[in-house]
């Protein structure tokens, strides 16, 4: 196993805070996740798997070995009448796997175009938007686990997916993943109810709505939403959306009517975090190299080359005012290393 010392991972996660790992090497290969894993624990050596680096924070140097996944590959597992089966090398970009699957006219994937990261880091959050999640089309995850040292592929049921999370989140390194599986339609059922997805089908004249139709539009809204990490450091949503109990919905409801919330269950309501950072006069404040950003006060953004440590407090003093006002906790959805 080829590892480089004393690495830089300013290029490598979009926040591109100038963070340092003691060790980095590729994994493009499944052979290469046991040796590394191996080369890892005979130097007693903490490890961490790298995508594309789009939902992580760095606040210090990584003392360990940091292994980016490359393992590429989309195959045509199984076909029918109705349905598609492929599996995907975890180190495939998931907006070209994306793309793929519109050219080929398969749903099940076109909400979630122009969501930045690798395949194999889409089941760790359950990666989400415009009212569909990765598990509605995830059949099964194939990962090496670093306990047993075995390959294990888990079916979707066995996942733990909810929302932005999974067992691979919360059990946090323990599983390597090296592929996923996924289930495309040929007769798509179409979400356009979410977002402003029907708008932009609407102004484009598309009445019949098709794969490429809502990829387009999904492509459409997010450029002009969210920053791109290439020109303005961030991670997209910085912040989870909290779910509160209906009768302390009540309580906020009838003191901040405003309030942007829905229900999830009899019981329970999912709130906007935005609108309770936003309400707290966060929105497009700079603090030194940090900001929130002023189109969306989820995301936070990195404007200059200030160290991770500056993004973490910045999103800690926005945790604290949001607790102070509304009594709520917000949990980070970002990755912190
Ligand atoms: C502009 C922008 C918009 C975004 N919009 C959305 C959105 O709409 N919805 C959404 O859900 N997310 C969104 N995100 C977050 C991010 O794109 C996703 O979480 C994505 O899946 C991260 O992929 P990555 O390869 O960059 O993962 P990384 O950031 O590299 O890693 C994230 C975590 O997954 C682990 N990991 C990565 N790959 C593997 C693997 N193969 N095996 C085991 N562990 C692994 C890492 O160790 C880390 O803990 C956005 C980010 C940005 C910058």
């Amino acid at each position: 196993m080829e590892t480089t010392q004393n690495i830089s991972l300013q290029n490598l996660h979009s926040f591109g805070s100038n963070e340092k790992a003691n060790y980095f090497a590729i994994i493009d290969s499944i052979e290469a996740i046991e040796k590394s894993i191996q080369w890892a624990k005979e130097k007693n050596t903490p490890y961490l798997i790298l995508g594309s680096g789009t939902n992580i924070l760095f606040t210090k140097t990584f003392e360990g070995l940091v292994l980016k996944m490359e393992i590429l590959g989309i195959k045509k597992l199984k076909e029918t009448a109705s349905e598609v089966f492929l599996e995907v090398g975890a180190g495939e970009n998931w907006h070209h796997f994306v793309i793929y699957c519109v050219q080929k006219g398969w749903g099940g994937v076109e909400n979630l175009s122009l969501i930045p990261g690798t395949v194999g880091a889409a089941p760790i959050q359950n990666i989400g938007a415009y009212g569909v999640e990765a598990k509605d089309c995830i059949e099964s995850v194939t990962a090496f686990d670093t306990h047993t040292a075995q390959f294990i592929t888990l079916q979707n049921s066995e996942c733990g997916f909810g929302y932005r999370t999974s067992l691979f989140k919360i059990e946090k390194s323990r599983y390597i993943i090296s592929s996923v599986q996924f289930v495309l339609q040929k007769q798509p059922i179409f979400r356009t109810d979410y977002g402003a997805i029907k708008e932009v089908l609407h102004q484009k004249n598309n009445k019949q709505p098709s794969v490429e139709a809502i990829s387009n539009a999904v492509i459409q809204i997010r450029s002009e939403k969210l920053p791109d990490p290439k020109k303005l450091g961030n991670a997209g949503s910085f912040f989870k959306n909290p779910t509160i109990t209906k009768d302390f919905f009540e309580i906020l409801i009838a003191k901040f009517p405003k309030m942007i919330a829905y229900p999830i269950t009899d019981d329970t309501y999912k709130i906007a975090a935005g609108w309770l950072i936003e309400a707290c006069g966060w929105k497009g404040i700079q603090k030194g190299n940090v900001g929130c950003y002023e189109k969306q006060s989820l995301v936070i953004v990195h404007y200059n080359n200030g160290p991770g440590i500056e993004i973490y407090n910045f999103s800690e003093e926005i945790i604290q005012s949001v607790l102070a006002k509304f009594e709520i906790l917000l949990e980070r959805e970002v990755v912190i290393y």
